[in-house]
């Protein structure tokens, strides 16, 4: 079915999901909008409901576009097949559902992407689908955390805002004799940089708002997953009317094509602007786990094959204010919701942790690090660290002079 199994990531970048002969010898493949497909006759209209999700019925379930950004990602990822979605806490939302009854048992990282906490604490709940959290330094030992009813676990690797790597390979190996399905969002690594199949996973999940869109705009989630699991995924989208649009799709697509060439960058240019963050006084910590003291970094190394461009940044201890004196000194990092566009942002953050320690004694701040140049970021950051430290020494004046 597909035709670029078995080549190197970026040429799949390049030649995946596109048939040029098919759309006149357009490199492209166009947006195709639609809700009725006709049918020469009604033999052809009755024979192409047999196809299940493989061909043009209606639009819903989704048009050449759609195809073509899941084939794409699926061979990407290494995986059988993809399903497309809204955006991606769609993707998550409706993979749980898909794999989870009421009276299951679900098994999520603490350090899972707050909306995807929520979306377990309360749907989940609401349904009699009961959610443990679990460290995610553990590997092998989520044994001990597994109940009759569990059905599905799940993980972030790297985990929102700490960046934790798991072991996801141990993870894998206690739940398939077990037939417990795996679930891993993908999104901070890509598939160029963790091959989440050869891991051991069952369903991958990416928002593609982030790097695959890569431009912020549009929302989009894919979820991949292997044969085992493809149908009642994709059956579960199908059944609840849930599909991204061909034109959100198409921007997926349009991203992938430089996927690999702007990972490269985001990965280089966070290096270089880190290196210099860490010497900064006012820097205590960073949380990226291609950083040699790093926590998970034995990890990365084993598994990773790069590190994308967002991160955690943990300042000294000081006052909000100071924060709000440094972000809004900033003129090249955006404030704002999301990552992965070619823009460098920076939000204050705070995780929520109720089963593995909050190793965070001062601000932490989220920085996504864009496309332009180090330097310029480097010389934008150090007019805000001073902003930051002005401030404080301000405040450690009053202080020591009230006392
Ligand atoms: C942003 C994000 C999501 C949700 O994606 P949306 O497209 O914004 O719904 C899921 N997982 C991670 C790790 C994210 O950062």
């Amino acid at each position: 079915m597909n035709k670029v199994n078995g080549l190197r990531p970026d040429t799949i970048l390049t030649h995946g999901g596109r048939d040029p002969q098919a759309f006149g010898g357009v490199v492209n493949v166009p947006v195709v909008r639609a809700s009725t497909i006709l049918y020469p006759d009604l033999q052809a209209y009755e024979s192409s409901r047999v196809e299940k999700f493989s061909s043009l019925r209606y639009g819903r379930y989704g048009t050449q576009t759609t195809f073509a950004l899941e084939e794409a990602v699926a061979a990407l990822d290494g995986g059988f097949r993809a399903t497309s979605f809204p955006s991606g806490l769609s993707a998550i939302a409706n993979v749980l559902r898909a794999l989870l009854r009421p009276g299951d048992h679900l098994l999520m990282v603490d350090t899972v992407y707050g909306p995807a906490r929520k979306f377990c604490d309360e749907a989940l709940a609401r349904d009699g689908i009961s959610t443990t959290y679990y460290d995610p330094a553990m590997g092998a030992e989520l044994v001990n955390l597994i109940t009759d009813r569990t059905r599905v676990v799940y993980c972030e690797s790297p985990g929102s805002l700490t960046f934790e790597v798991q072991d996801i390979p141990a993870i894998t190996s206690v739940c398939r004799p077990r037939g417990i399905a795996v679930v891993a969002d993908n999104t901070w690594a890509t598939p160029l940089f963790f091959q989440a199949f050869a891991r051991g996973v069952d369903v991958s999940i990416h928002a593609a708002t982030k790097y695959i869109v890569g431009h912020s705009d549009a929302m989009l989630g894919i979820a991949v997953t292997t044969e085992e699991y493809f149908e009642r995924v994709r059956g579960y989208a199908a059944e609840h009317g849930v599909i991204a649009g061909p034109d959100d799709c198409w921007l997926g697509l349009r991203g992938l094509r430089t996927l690999g060439a702007r990972l490269r960058q985001h990965q280089q240019s966070s290096e270089i602007v880190l290196d210099w963050l860490l010497q900064h006084p006012a820097v205590s910590r960073a949380y990226y786990p291609a950083l040699a003291g790093h926590a998970s970094h034995a990890l990365w190394r084993r598994d990773f094959t790069g590190a994308s461009g967002l991160f955690g940044l943990e300042l000294v201890p000081a006052r909000h204010d100071a924060i709000h004196g440094l972000i809004n000194a900033l003129k090249l990092f955006g404030i704002g919701s999301s990552w992965g566009g070619y823009e460098s942002l920076i939000l204050p953050s705070k995780p929520i942790r109720t089963a593995s320690q909050d190793r965070t004694t001062g601000p932490l701040l989220r920085i996504n690090i864009g496309l332009e140049d180090p330097d310029d970021l480097i010389a934008d950051l150090e007019a805000g660290l001073s902003v930051f430290e002005n401030q404080r020494r301000d405040l450690q004046r009053r202080m020591n002079h009230a006392q």
